[in-house]
């Protein structure tokens, strides 16, 4: 029988604070936990990858090439976000395909579940800025979408609402923290686990009042799933490449790549003024699926890859079931 690694007095430290600790340390401290967040970075959170994703909460659109784990997580996750944040989004998200990528898009519908078939009069009633655009379109009513940049603030909040406390400017080594620590450092935390990689994700942020959407739209590529996602004033995220390399950036080609592609949605994007480029690094691990290790005190969560904003309520939830109560879960976690 394992032995529960709680103690009345445990301090908890996390480490970093992008999706996977905030949803670590917000979930630690509502259970009484006393709880220290550490961030390298300031508020601003631009050394985060969380910093530079889409914020979709899309668990049936992810099965189309995603382990049946994160539908799993993911669905559950969603629960966490509508308890925690009951502000969140859930318009669903749509999928639509140019003619020439027909083919994939009837793969995409056989591959995911939980959507219904608009045609272009569905299409239109959903959304009216894209009538006349696509012939018809995959509806998933249930997915959902958070800003990044809005709600790791609401979460840092709550997390201080709750009795925590957050560090900025805070570089620790967990070697030095007494009690549990929670490794959340991301792409960071390579220094120990020689397997985690970075894969590198690029956006743009464009500006636009000549179109609007109230859920995220994924189009049909052949080698990324490319999206346009709207945020508040007239903003829209164009994301998102997904490429093997640790560089920062973004590459003339990806830029070409995400902003014909968002022309292609929609003409009107053609005179949107492009606000920023920017890149972040998706931590993952050789199967591209998240992992909670455990040694001692220790626990590491990572490898979240794609799917941060997807998973990490539900990761938080898993690693404090095993600091509370010993429970383990075979599927995610791993004990040395
Ligand atoms: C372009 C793009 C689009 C994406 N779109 C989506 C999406 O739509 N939906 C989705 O679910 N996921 C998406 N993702 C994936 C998601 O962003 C990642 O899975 C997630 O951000 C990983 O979160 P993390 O907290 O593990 O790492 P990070 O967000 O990188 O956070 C790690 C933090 O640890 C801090 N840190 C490192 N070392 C230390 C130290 N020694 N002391 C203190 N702090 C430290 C860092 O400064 C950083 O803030 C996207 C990613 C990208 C790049």
């Amino acid at each position: 029988m394992l032995q529960t690694i709680k103690r009345p007095d445990s301090p908890v430290s996390i480490i970093g604070a992008g999706i996977a600790g905030a949803w670590q340390a917000l979930l630690f401290a509502q259970a009484g936990h006393a709880v220290t967040l550490h961030e390298r970075g300031d508020e601003a959170m631009t050394d985060a990858a969380s910093h530079w994703a889409g914020g979709m909460l899309a668990p049936y659109c992810e099965a189309e090439i995603a382990e049946p784990i994160i539908s799993r997580l993911g669905l559950r996750s969603l629960d966490l976000w509508r308890r925690e944040l009951p502000d969140t989004p859930f318009n669903g998200s749509l999928v639509v395909a140019h003619p020439r990528e027909r083919n994939d898009f009837e793969r995409f519908a056989r591959m995911t579940e939980d959507h219904r078939r608009l045609d272009a009069a569905g299409l239109a009633a959903l959304e009216p800025s894209l009538e006349g655009r696509f012939r018809d379109a995959l509806f998933f009513p249930a997915e959902g979408h958070v800003e990044p940049r809005r709600v790791l603030p609401k979460l840092h909040e709550r997390i201080k609402a709750a009795g925590g406390t957050i560090r900025f400017g805070s570089d620790v080594i967990a070697s030095e923290l007494d009690g549990i620590v929670i490794d959340c450092r991301g792409i960071s935390a390579r220094d120990e686990q020689k397997e985690l990689r970075g894969v590198k994700g690029e956006m743009i942020l464009i500006e636009t009042d000549e179109v609007q959407l109230a859920r995220p739209v994924r189009l049909i590529h052949p080698r990324w799933p490319l999206y346009v996602i709207p945020r508040e004033n007239g903003l829209f995220m164009l994301g998102a490449t997904s490429i093997e390399a640790e560089d920062t950036g973004v590459s003339v080609r990806s830029a070409l790549e995400l902003l014909g592609a968002a022309y292609t949605v929609h003409p009107a994007f053609g005179e949107a003024r492009i606000l920023e480029f920017g890149s972040g690094l998706r931590p993952a691990y050789p199967d591209n699926l998240p992992r909670i290790g455990i040694r001692d005190r220790k626990i590491s969560v990572n490898g979240l890859y794609r799917h941060g904003f997807l998973i990490a309520p539900a990761l938080a939830e898993l690693t404090l079931a095993y600091v509370e109560r010993g429970q383990i879960d075979n599927e995610v976690m791993q004990c040395a």
